[in-house]
């Protein structure tokens, strides 16, 4: 990035009010050049807003960091499920992949989970049996296609822990600055991994 960048991207940042700011360190801070990201946190120094944010921008700053990531991740993994709500155990992550037909309509559809073991673990079965029961009755797509995603929920099984640690990965950089900001506030961390979960609340 050229500095000429540089210097548009510091007068846009003053230019926005504080609680764009806010939002920017919060949902959209993933999105960021990493450039970007010294220039928001002088913004947001130099307006005095919640040092948290600071921590946040700071956090991404060294989100390559492995010391870094692994402090959010532990702290993702240590909430309670969002499904049964319980303190089972570490949280992981998966994928809900379902299949279902009907005459020549069939509809795929892969989301992601974290949840409790048991809890992922019931998700898959669940989804694994919906898809064999449902997926092969439509034409020509649910015969061609169910075996696939039959293969592929079974691969997530016997790779599990590969997948898990790349999903809670994922979710931990892009919601970094939730998990930063909320870190004293389970119930707000509850709510996001509900939403993620596509859980109604
Ligand atoms: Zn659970």
């Amino acid at each position: 990035m050229e500095n000429l960048d540089l210097n548009h991207i510091r007068e846009y940042y003053a230019g926005f009010d504080s609680d764009k700011l806010e939002d920017l360190a919060l949902n959209e801070i993933s999105r960021l050049d990493q450039k970007a990201l010294p220039l928001l946190e002088a913004e947001i120094q130099k307006r005095n807003l919640d040092p948290k944010l600071i921590e946040v921008v700071r956090s991404y700053q060294d989100s390559r960091r492995p010391e870094i990531i692994k402090k959010w991740l532990d702290k993702l993994q240590s909430q309670p499920c969002p499904y049964c709500d319980r303190n089972n155990g570490p949280l992981v992550g998966t994928w809900r992949r379902t299949i279902k037909s009907f005459i020549f309509v069939t509809t795929t559809s892969k989301s992601p989970v974290i949840a409790c073991k048991n809890c992922a673990a019931d998700i898959q079965r669940k989804a694994f049996q919906s898809s064999a029961l449902l997926g092969w009755w439509g034409l020509p797509n649910g015969l061609l296609r169910t075996p696939f995603v039959l293969y592929n929920i079974s691969k997530d099984r016997r790779e599990s822990e590969k997948l898990s640690k790349e999903q809670l990965q994922e979710f931990t950089l892009i919601n970094m600055g939730h998990l930063i900001y909320s870190s004293d506030d389970s119930s707000f961390l509850n709510q996001i991994l509900k939403a993620y979960n596509g859980i109604d609340t």
